[in-house]
């Protein structure tokens, strides 16, 4: 039997990494649903799709075709065959698939993607709506949060490495647009589901969250197997 556990929350909680890493350290497989969003945004804004016209999205989905590689237990993203798996981590990706994942229909597109990964393996999947919509049935369900300052001062240290890294405002109000965005969008919000437990990782360092999810997950496993 595999086991699904489901890691919501929102953006720049570290669900990524945090779940990347207890995955590994479990020997399950990470599957990181943003980065599928993602894929269709780059894909609208590589082929000058109108991502605030839901129906010229909802026309492009017919040529898109995502899919997810695993090579050494690493998720890579394809659209038509093209590994875009490097291209999708932009701030105009971020934007544009918080704005092309509030269409009901691009949700229930790759829905039937995520659940066959998690159908055929054990899994930790990140995203927003697994514990309540795509896993409902998950074995655990944890919900990731940390305040909105604590998530821009890490995401403001990863891009600082970059060229163009912008201000510290601008991405404290870039999370807190996407959070805006994420949990007030008539489907699927962001939301924590009943049965979730909450994790705040605000005064956690990684370490420390990453060991809490394995100590969770273990239980949980366990729980179910008694
Ligand atoms: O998690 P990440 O920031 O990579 O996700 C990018 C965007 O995709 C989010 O802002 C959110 O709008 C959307 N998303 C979603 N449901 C998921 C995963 C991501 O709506 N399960």
């Amino acid at each position: 039997m595999s086991v699904k556990i489901a890691i919501d929350g929102p953006s720049g909680a570290g669900k990524s990494t945090i779940a990347r890493s207890a995955a590994s350290e479990l020997g399950y497989l990470y599957a990181d649903t943003g980065a599928i969003y993602r894929s269709v945004a780059l894909y609208c804004l590589e082929n000058s799709v109108d991502i605030k016209d839901s129906e010229t999205v909802l026309a492009a989905l017919e040529d898109i075709v995502p899919t997810l590689k695993y090579v050494n237990s690493e998720q890579r993203v394809f659209v038509n065959g093209e590994d875009v798996t490097d291209r999708i981590r932009t701030p105009q990706v971020s934007s544009a698939a918080s704005c092309i994942s509030a269409i009901p229909r691009v949700r229930e597109f790759l829905f039937r993607l995520q659940r066959s990964i998690a159908d055929e393996n054990s899994v930790i999947m990140d995203g927003r709506d697994i514990g309540t919509v795509v896993l409902p049935d998950a074995d655990l369900k944890i919900f990731l949060t940390a305040s909105a300052e604590k998530r821009a001062k890490r995401r403001y240290i990863q891009l600082a490495e970059s060229s163009n890294c912008p201000s510290y405002e601008k991405v404290l109000e870039d999370i807190r647009r996407r959070d805006e965005n994420d949990s007030t969008r008539a489907v699927s919000p962001l939301r924590k589901a009943e049965d979730a437990v909450e994790l705040d990782t605000t005064d956690m360092t990684l370490e420390e969250s990453v060991k809490t999810v394995i100590r969770m997950v273990k239980a949980a496993v366990k729980g179910g197997e008694a």
